[in-house]
């Protein structure tokens, strides 16, 4: 124990001289010759006053500046009995739930070595149970285990019954065999980090374990364990460059140890970016076809393409990283969408595009964005890509953020222009409340939202045209502020003019996102 740990204690001790009344939970060792007790304020407990109980009695202890005395000594702990120590008693016959037979116990006695050579362990399942440490390892120190148990016993050798292996089921003499089916598989993919499992037969599993804790060393490998271990030595030692890991892989490689079928996941790469959309009539994820509902021969409609339309700013992003990456497909997350033919400007909307099943996982990010740029010409633009994970899907999709936006209308029969102007700038500030609108009632929830128009400037009128720049709070509908959607948004750009408004264009000018 020394004073720096000790310093770190005190604070815990203070907190418990001061705080009366506190019952004893329990106690723990944080650290080697030191008891902790941990508090939780109780009620009093029934039958205060009367005698106490044991627990009680430790409390008043306790309490009554166990702070000044925070230190026990290993034997005063163990008096304490906090120590609960198993003992393995002699005399026991038990052993982990079986009865032991005494001409076959457990490894590492010889004999329990002797029994499990002669009912056909393996060396590598030998290696793993005997309990003993010996040269080499894996296969190799089974077979040293069992050249000495041959020497012991001369008559060992014949006395074999089988030479298949009932712990494994010889399934180590399959781990070359599983390792190049792995790869094979993963032939054509890039991969840096490979998350392996294997599957492995209820019935072996159980008889395995049946037959390890019975004749097994205490604390032996288990067999899957001890495979996926085989496994890992066996790549490293093929030089080929993988880290396991628990989690994130590149690939996940499942087996099956009965078929040795090897399924390889490749996991989904995340590139995160904004988009302009500077032309209209590009939806944002792609569109299958209405009439043939996207099938993947389409139909005359759609010109073969099952599209609805041609182009989408995830197919136009998309497609040339989906090639470029020799990935299967893509997924787009937008931070929200704009309509079909609204433009997207400023500094664009933030999304995250998943590529999924990728063979390539390290070309250059500039790279990409500028196969974007040539296949996106004139439609949406990308200045920069950055690698990210699934998490930043969540939080783009997640994010709410104000935005400002340029409509166009028109009004017709205005009179005064300067009091037109006047009238829609009443607006600026305003709270209205929205039905939902018409054109998506029929995918969304009817309720009334209530949104705050931050801010109205910058009225220009051309002719019976009016074009205004305005910032409201995120999930405004835009468009049924100026048109008021049969008067469901209330008040309105119409509403305030008293002359019908027809909106002509909408971009989005800006999404204020971090
Ligand atoms: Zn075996
Ligand atoms: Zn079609």
């Amino acid at each position: 124990m020394n004073y720096t740990a000790l310093q770190m204690l005190r604070p815990l001790y203070e907190g418990i001289k001061s705080s009366i009344p506190y019952r004893a939970l329990s106690k723990q060792r944080v650290l080697p010759g030191v008891s902790v007790a941990i508090y939780m304020q109780d009620k009093e407990p029934e039958g205060a006053g009367d005698k106490l109980e044991e627990e009680d009695e430790w409390q008043l202890y306790a309490s009554a500046g166990y702070a000044s005395s925070e230190l026990e000594t290993d034997e005063k702990v163990s008096e304490d009995d906090s120590l609960e120590e198993t003992w393995f008693d002699g005399d026991d016959l038990e052993f982990e739930g079986n009865t032991v037979n005494w001409d076959s116990p457990p490894c590492p006695a010889p004999l329990g070595i002797a029994h499990v050579i002669k009912i056909g362990v393996c060396d590598h399942c030998l290696a793993r149970i005997s309990g003993l440490n010996s040269r080499g390892s894996g296969q190799n120190s089974g077979s040293s285990i069992r050249d000495d148990a041959f020497l012991r016993d001369t008559e060992l050798k014949s006395k074999i019954i089988q030479d298949y292996c009932p712990l494994c089921e010889n399934l180590f003499d399959d781990i070359d065999n599983i390792v190049d089916r792995v790869f094979d598989t993963l032939s054509d993919t890039e991969f840096s980090t490979m998350q392996f499992g294997i599957h492995l037969p209820k019935d072996l599993v159980q008889e395995e374990d049946r037959i390890r804790s019975k004749y097994g060393a205490q604390g032996s490998y288990h067999l899957k364990g001890a495979i996926v271990e085989s496994i890992h030595e066996r790549i490293r030692n093929l030089d080929k460059e993988v880290d396991f890991v628990k989690e994130k892989p590149d690939v996940m490689v499942l087996v099956d140890g009965l078929t040795l079928r090897v399924d390889v996941d490749v996991r989904p790469i995340f590139l995160y970016g904004r988009y302009r959309k500077v032309s209209r009539g590009i939806p944002q994820t792609r569109w299958p076809c209405r009439a043939c509902r996207g099938r993947a021969q389409g139909c005359d409609s759609c010109e073969e393409t099952g599209l609805q339309y041609i182009d989408s700013v995830q197919d136009l992003i998309g497609e040339p990283i989906r090639e470029a990456l020799g990935a299967e497909d893509t997924s787009f997350h937008g931070m929200g969408r704009e309509d079909i033919d609204v433009r997207c400007l400023g500094s664009g909307r933030p999304f995250v595009l998943e590529v999924k099943k990728p063979s390539k996982r390290q070309l250059p990010v500039e790279d990409l964005v500028d196969l974007v740029r040539e296949n996106a010409l004139e439609k949406v633009e990308v200045d920069s890509l950055t690698w990210c994970t699934r998490k930043k899907v969540n939080e783009v999709k997640q994010s709410r953020s104000e935005k400002t936006y340029t409509i166009r209308f028109r009004a017709e029969g205005l009179v005064d222009i300067e009091d037109a102007e006047k009238s829609i700038l009443s607006l600026d500030g305003q709270v209205i409340d929205q039905e939902t609108p018409q054109r998506v009632s029929h995918r969304r929830a009817a309720k009334i939202r209530r949104r705050k128009i931050t801010s109205i400037d910058n009225v220009r009128f051309e002719g019976d045209e009016v074009e205004i720049t305005m910032r409201c709070e995120a999930g405004t509908y835009i468009k049924e502020l100026v048109h008021s959607d049969e008067g469901r948004t209330t008040p309105s750009v119409q509403s305030v003019l008293g002359t019908d408004c027809e909106v002509i264009w909408l971009d989005v000018l800006e999404i204020h996102s971090k």
